[in-house]
């Protein structure tokens, strides 16, 4: 059994009807999942607003000034 990523609803799925890259939509929450794997399924969900960025500087950069565009060199950057 396959629970959808987002919401964690039980998708009736059958993995031999399925291939890797087939985008399909949970029947409860209505969110895009892709299938990057099966045997067994895996399903990722794919976001609407890729805001990726905007994410990962919640986290990093609440104490900071860093500008967005420099966040793949903020790792490196970091104290520790
Ligand atoms: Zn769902």
């Amino acid at each position: 059994m396959v629970r959808c990523p987002e919401c964690a609803v039980e998708i009736d799925l059958d993995e031999d009807e399925v291939e890797e890259g087939e985008i399909l939509n949970c029947p409860e929450c209505e969110a895009e999942l892709e299938v990057v794997q099966t045997h067994p399924v895996h399903l990722n969900v794919i976001s609407e607003d890729e805001d990726e960025e905007e994410a990962e500087a919640e986290t990093e950069g609440e104490d900071g000034d860093m500008p967005d565009e420099a966040l793949e060199d903020e790792e490196e950057d970091i104290e520790e």
